[in-house]
């Protein structure tokens, strides 16, 4: 039985080495495609795999199984089905355009733009709608604001396609543009198009908040925080470590109001050392060195893997605020837990961040310096904890464990700890 099962593997490789019509790897590729058009990726990831097991040379099995490996974050091994794919048919558009998304995913803007440039318009699998978006994101990314609104503007045009993600886009280049005016008709404009989507709204809220009016902003972020988290209201689950030894105070809070309205960022933190005094800063505050933060060690909140690190960017005197949207976070780490969630840390120290990409990180080390980098008008650090949905970081409530809260005679240990503005607190190990 062993060996007869052993000619008919061997039959039906040499089948489809010969045979590029084989049915069963028709049917196969069928249902691949079929999986990737309805974004059942796991699925297209195995009938893809089970195509290339009977025809290993099949360009379009490759293809689709790029695609379900880059949907599902396996760049690594996205970019290597890709790579078989342009190997095997150097012309294959939709794998040349799969390459250059996974250049995109790892954030290297001038190469993902060129790719993007020099895909085959006349080829039957080029989809200007999602050349112009990529090739947009890319050159917003690159701070290219006008060739981008251009693309954009064309891509909203094509009425073919509705993707609510190049809204999303084309509004968030806006803003890189301080075109406060075009964000907020194009996030209206999607609010129509897409009333059930929260991003949408809390892109009008950012819209809304930019022009100074409150009102409005405060009302379209509730709408977003109402589509987001339906189930509002639960405990927080996640318990960590305060990212700081020492005592600190909350100086913004969970849905605060100067920059944590937002579905990303609403069940964040931002966080101020302070002297025994209880001073944020001595003096009059007007230089970054007055304050009690800047320079103090930032810790893991918890073990993970850092899967972001971005330093470089200049620290902002007290009182002003890079207005760069690519660089909001400034100098900033993201480390992910076993479980998935990722820890935001931001505004570190220009040169102060330890910490690479795939590093693993336990609860307690440093991983740089508390700074004044990004949308930030004081030395701070900013720190909230999210959910990675389809490309979007969704805010996550979280609460801190065995940790101090007030000072002197008001001082009290608590298990759990959901500090508000104006609360002093500090890790009790
Ligand atoms: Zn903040």
């Amino acid at each position: 039985m062993r060996s007869a099962g052993l000619v008919f593997v061997f039959a039906l490789l040499s089948l489809g080495a010969r045979a590029a019509e084989d049915p069963s790897t028709r049917d196969l590729l069928k249902q691949a495609s079929a999986a990737r058009d309805a974004k059942r990726w796991d699925e297209a990831l195995e009938r893809s795999e089970a195509a290339l097991k009977v025809q290993p040379r099949n360009a379009d099995a490759w293809d689709i199984a790029g695609y379900a490996n880059l949907e599902t974050g396996r760049l690594a091994q996205a970019e290597e089905c890709f790579r078989q794919a342009v190997k095997l048919k150097p012309l294959h558009t939709s794998a040349r355009f799969g390459l250059a998304r996974v250049v995109l995913d790892e954030r290297r803007y001038e190469d993902a733009a060129e790719r993007f440039g020099q895909l085959r318009k006349d080829s039957p699998d080029y989809c200007p709608f999602w050349a112009r978006n990529n090739l947009g994101y890319a050159l917003y990314q690159l701070g290219r604001y006008d060739e981008a609104a251009k693309l954009f503007d064309e891509a909203l045009k094509d009425s073919s396609e509705r993707n609510v993600k190049v809204w999303l886009n084309a509004v968030g280049n806006e803003f890189g543009r301080r075109n406060y005016r075009r964000a907020l008709e194009i996030s209206e404009q999607a609010t129509r198009a897409f009333p059930q989507d929260p991003w949408v709204w809390h892109k009008l809220g950012w819209a809304h908040k930019y022009l100074k009016e409150n009102a409005q902003a405060h009302a379209a972020f509730q709408k977003a925080r109402e589509l987001a988290f339906p189930d509002k209201g639960a405990e927080p689950q996640i318990a960590l470590a305060l990212p700081f030894r020492g005592c600190w105070k909350v100086t913004q809070g969970n849905r605060g109001e100067v920059s944590h309205e937002g579905i990303d960022d609403c069940f964040a933190w931002d966080f101020q050392a302070v002297d025994n005094d209880a001073n944020i800063y001595v003096n009059k505050g007007k230089k970054n060195t007055d304050y009690a933060s800047f320079g103090r060690e930032i810790i893991a909140p918890a073990d993970g893997t850092v899967i972001y690190s971005r330093d470089g960017i200049r620290d902002n005197e007290p009182g002003e605020v890079n207005p760069t949207v690519t660089e909001a976070q400034g100098n900033a780490v993201h480390i992910q837990q076993p479980t998935g969630e990722v820890l935001r840390l931001y505004h570190f120290q220009k040169g102060s961040v330890r910490v690479k990409v795939g590093e693993k990180v336990k609860r307690g080390d440093c991983v740089g310096l508390c700074g004044n980098s990004g949308l930030s008008d004081e030395p701070h650090l900013h720190f909230g904890l999210v959910r990675y949905t389809d490309g979007n970081a969704l805010s996550c409530p979280c609460c801190f464990s065995s940790v101090w809260t007030g000072r002197g005679e008001n001082r009290a240990r608590k298990e759990k700890a959901v500090p508000q503005r104006g609360e002093f607190v500090e890790n009790e190990h």
